[in-house]
């Protein structure tokens, strides 16, 4: 029985290392978009003090401008409870989250009790908020966990709660963080045209971080697909396999839609079907929960 777990726990470290191995990867690029705001600070603190007279103290303002962002994301992998926490407060406020009703909050503890069922150690997040969305779907971001109002009205919400465990308890959520905090400001990639302006539109591109995030957008959501099977299949060991495979079937599959090149695409999550298919199919192994 201990094996089965032991087994278990290596295969899912071993899932998540092409995650880290990425996040490395995206890291190491992202050490242009220092480049890029060291030069764009020096050379706007530059012409401050000129102007003003002002001694000011270019270099460090520089570094620390550069830097900080990569330092801040490291930490949200590393050492998640010193970022994660503020994090996903942040993300509550600016996608307009609120807390839960007193019904909601029933709703939720109960879906949760059926997961705690079957694993009687899985303990809620310690901060989870409702989006007011009619629709049955939630995320998982940092530590937090978004529940969409319309989940907590529905008969799948322990199903899609324990999908979203799944991206809770491993690096999923940590690591999206962390690419978040890359990204110093949204841009959209710059045009070619007008010519004479593209390389200072290309460097604050750059300076953004969203440059090198857009550069390995591909690779990244080939990797988040394999994590939602991953995911899957973490609620089907609580489980959920049957009532996340009939969510699947109602609330996805009518809106599926063919995406070209689909495997290395940019598609967030892999086509339903193969994903109700694993479901229908998952089998407990003896030893784990269930
Ligand atoms: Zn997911």
């Amino acid at each position: 029985m201990e094996d089965a777990r032991i087994s278990t726990t290596t295969r899912g470290l071993l899932s998540q290392s092409p995650g880290i191995v990425l996040y490395a990867v995206t890291l190491a690029g992202q050490l242009l978009g220092s480049a890029a705001r060291a030069l764009i600070t020096a050379v706007v603190l530059d012409i401050v003090g000129l102007l003003t007279g002002w001694s000011i103290p270019i270099n460090p303002i520089a570094l620390a401008v550069a830097f900080a962002p990569l330092a801040v994301s490291l930490l949200a992998v590393i050492c998640p409870p010193l970022v994660a926490p503020f994090d996903g407060r942040w993300w509550e406020m600016s996608t307009g989250g609120r807390p839960p009703e007193q019904d909601e909050r029933e709703a939720f503890e109960h879906a949760f009790s059926e997961l705690q069922d079957v694993d009687p150690t899985l303990r809620p997040p310690r901060h989870w908020f409702v989006a007011e969305e009619p629709t049955h779907n939630a995320a998982a971001y940092a530590s937090s966990l978004c529940v969409n109002r319309g989940l907590l009205e529905s008969s799948y919400a322990a199903a899609v709660i324990g999908h979203e465990m799944g991206h809770l308890r491993s690096s999923d959520a940590h690591i999206t963080s962390a690419l978040n905090l890359l990204l110093i400001r949204p841009m959209d990639t710059p045009e070619i045209r007008p010519l004479w302006t593209l390389p200072f539109r290309g460097l604050l591109w750059l300076a953004s971080g969203q440059a090198v995030l857009w550069l390995t957008a591909n690779t990244w959501e080939m990797y988040w697909r394999s994590r939602e099977f991953a995911a899957d299949e973490y609620a089907a060991r609580l489980g959920q396999a049957h009532n996340l495979a009939q969510s699947l079937t109602h609330e996805s599959l009518p809106h599926e839609r063919a995406i070209r090149n689909m495997r290395f695409s940019r598609a967030t999550h892999p086509y339903t079907k193969p994903r109700i298919a694993r479901l229908q199919a998952h089998r407990t192994p003896p030893g784990e929960h269930q």
